[in-house]
């Protein structure tokens, strides 16, 4: 299916998805807490590794704070012009946590003409495709880290669904087939997809070809594979080189376009790609 012009004008003006990262950029929103899932790299001390890197914690926040957040920023000569992405990526699972929907909500009703993006586990995916419908999702970015269960099952100790917490292979199909039903349904209701991978050497190597092909199929618009910042249960890993992700990227961007600028942002992250204005001036 060809990409509409309303959907390209928007991806255009995404730092995250190819458009202009040196002129446009997003605010996230640590509204969401809880997370329902265990990754092997996450320590949950600080924001959710699937977009951020170690470091302070960001302060969480109430939606209501959110929106008061929002209008300083977009009111802001310095911030005002260049946000155009609301993004929320953490610290835990954005799609576990009603604070959410009810902040998406209010910034839809204020600042129609932010795109909204969030950043996800995948696992309840399907079960909030329709609330992600209603609030106007645009873009939507899933952590896919392996196909085979076998190899999940080194990644993820645990998974929370509906009451009950699996384990092992069981919780790493679990959490696959719902990413994968998950990511059509997205590419189905006209969201733009993009896919993280993290790698973590000696563990989901060979997982990224694979990855790159099912996604691409399922309709994803771009792949960002990210080096492993070595924590928790892989704390012990040596992470892989820049000239390793390259070397990756380039291999896999016949098959999907590899977003190359990614800088692993805090959860609560406000500014250009790679930068944190609220860190240099805390009355944002
Ligand atoms: Fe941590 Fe994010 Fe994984 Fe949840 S999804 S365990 S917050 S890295
Ligand atoms: Fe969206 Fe993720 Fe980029 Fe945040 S980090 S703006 S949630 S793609
Ligand atoms: Fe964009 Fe930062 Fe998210 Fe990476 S972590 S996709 S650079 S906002």
């Amino acid at each position: 299916m060809a990409t509409s012009c309303k959907k390209m004008e928007k991806i255009q003006g995404h730092p995250c998805f190819g458009g202009n990262h040196h002129k446009n950029g997003r605010m996230h929103l640590a509204v969401a807490p809880k997370c329902n899932i265990k990754c092997g790299y996450c320590t949950r001390k600080h924001d959710c590794a699937n977009e951020s890197r170690p470091g302070v914690t960001s302060r969480l926040l109430t939606p209501a704070e959110a929106m008061v957040k929002v209008r300083e920023v977009m009111a802001s000569p310095i911030t005002g012009p260049m946000i155009k992405v609301v993004g929320i990526a953490g610290p835990g699972d954005p799609l576990f946590n009603e604070e959410t929907f009810e902040t998406f909500r209010m910034v839809g009703e204020e600042f129609p003409h932010l795109i909204k993006c969030l950043s996800t586990n995948g696992l309840l995916l399907p079960d909030r495709m329709a609330q992600l419908k209603e609030i106007g999702l645009h873009s939507l970015t899933v952590t896919l880290n392996a196909l085979d269960p076998k190899v999940g099952a080194k990644i993820y100790s645990h998974v929370y669904y509906e009451g009950k917490r699996y384990s092992g292979e069981e919780a790493a199909a679990l959490l696959l087939m719902n990413q994968l039903e998950g990511i059509a349904q997205a590419a189905e209701l006209g969201l733009t997809i993009k896919i993280n991978t993290v790698l973590i050497p000696g563990v989901n190597d060979d997982q990224i070809p694979l990855i790159s092909q099912k996604v691409k199929e399922l309709g994803a618009f771009v792949m960002n594979i990210m080096p492993l910042i070595p924590n928790a249960d892989f704390a012990h890993v040596v992470p892989p080189s820049p000239e390793q992700i390259d070397v990756l990227r380039k291999a896999n961007e016949k098959v999907i376009g590899q977003f190359a600028h990614c800088k692993q942002c805090r959860s609560d992250a406000i500014g250009l790609i790679g930068e944190n204005l609220q860190l240099e001036n805390p009355k944002l």
